[in-house]
């Protein structure tokens, strides 16, 4: 790739490396794919980190009945790299700038989500990957790749004190944990529980533990406990320990659960204060049984998040930069990403497989 400035609209296309899946049961494998070459709102990103979200996991295997996946897939919405080129229009990058871009890639720019930093919640979004490509046609492709091109919009500075690999995953599991918190006035004083301690779950004791809180980790894994505490857990429960969970009920204000599988969520509820709430990132595609009566007593509430807008994902990492908050990652080359889907699905990682393009670029 040139590092020079284009000026004029075009959808002339480049090709360029990448990893994909070609049905449910496939193996990422690599490939080439057509990207678009940057118009005039557009900035062209050498990938050099994307981190394996466990969405891509669901996605690839086509796991979401709400999301079919349109194949050949190519996924990775965790990415962080370096512009190369930019369009005649573009102000806030130019070539050699660090970029990131997370899990949107356009949206109407018009209805009122657009129009209050919402753009997660846009009817007419573009997700990084999946997502009718309005440029070319086919669909969207991700991030498992050794370059992007995004609308300038839609692309994120890059505070310069952090370890690329680890900031790849906040592009994801960064923005949607740190979202709900601030959403939910977490602060000093406030107990804040945290279910699962994967790349969401460890992000969500970061941020909830910078943000003041007093947190609360739930696993499933007796092996995270010291993990737990070192990432910034004032607490940790072995969720299977009926008497651990009992010495709990009625005392949180929040909990996020980032749970990836079919699991109970009442016995979590029963653990909320007096208008507690939990708040669900997590998103297995089986739907939750949920008493009423746990959440009629107290009267708590249970909600939904998704990602987040692009000025609270900017904000989110200028927050990190600020506070030197990254992701725990194991790095790894891309011919490794199928072992690392398997290790996953065993909540074998700590706490995020993070990509180094390198490797696919020298493939
Ligand atoms: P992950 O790294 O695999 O972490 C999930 C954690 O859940 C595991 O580490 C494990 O923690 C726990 N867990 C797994 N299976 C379990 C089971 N059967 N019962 C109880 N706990 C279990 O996954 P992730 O990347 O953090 O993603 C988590 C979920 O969030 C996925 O469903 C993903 O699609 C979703 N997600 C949602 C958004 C959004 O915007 N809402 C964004 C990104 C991801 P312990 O070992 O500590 O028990
Ligand atoms: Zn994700």
């Amino acid at each position: 790739m040139s590092t020079t400035q284009i000026s004029s609209e075009s959808r002339s296309q480049y090709s360029a490396k990448a990893y994909s899946a070609a049905s449910a049961t496939s193996q990422l494998i690599p490939t080439v794919i057509s990207r678009r070459d940057p118009g005039d709102h557009d900035v062209q990103i050498e990938i050099l980190f994307c981190g394996i979200c466990h969405s891509d996991l669901h996605q690839v295997r086509n796991e979401w009945s709400v999301m079919p996946t349109v194949y050949p897939c190519v996924p990775g919405h965790e990415i962080v790299g370096k512009v190369t080129k930019v369009g005649s229009a573009v102000t806030k990058f130019k070539p050699g700038d660090l970029a990131a871009v997370g899990c949107l890639v356009d949206s109407d720019g018009q209805c009122p989500e657009c129009q209050t930093g919402l753009e997660q919640f846009c009817p007419n979004l573009t997700l990084t990957y999946n997502s009718p490509d309005p440029h070319l046609g086919s669909v969207t492709y991700g991030g498992y790749s050794d370059s992007i091109v995004v609308k300038d919009h839609f692309v994120l500075h890059v505070p310069s004190n952090l370890n690329l690999a680890g900031v790849a995953p906040l592009l994801c599991a960064g923005i949607t944990t740190y979202s709900p918190l601030r959403h939910w006035g977490i602060s000093k004083g406030k107990k804040v529980g945290v279910i699962g301690l994967g790349g969401l779950g460890h992000m969500a004791v970061k941020f909830a533990h910078a943000l003041g809180a007093y947190v609360v980790v739930f696993t499933t894994s007796n092996n995270k406990k010291d993990d737990a505490t070192r990432l910034g857990a004032d607490e940790v429960v072995i969720s299977h320990d009926e008497h651990q969970m009992k010495k709990h009920i009625c005392s949180f204000d929040f909990i996020l659960d980032t749970v990836s599988a079919d699991h109970d969520i009442n016995v979590y509820i029963q653990l909320l204060r007096r208008d507690g709430n939990i708040t669900l990132v997590g998103a297995p595609d089986k739907p939750h049984a949920i008493s009423a009566f746990g959440l009629l007593f107290q009267r708590r509430s249970i909600s939904g998040s998704i990602i987040g807008g692009l000025a609270e994902t900017q904000e989110m990492l200028d927050f990190c930069g600020k506070h030197n908050i990254t992701s725990d990652v194991e790095v790894i080359p891309i011919q490794k990403v199928n072992e690392a889907y398997d290790r996953m699905l065993k909540s074998d990682v700590k706490y995020r497989f993070s990509i180094d393009m390198a490797s696919l670029k020298s493939q």
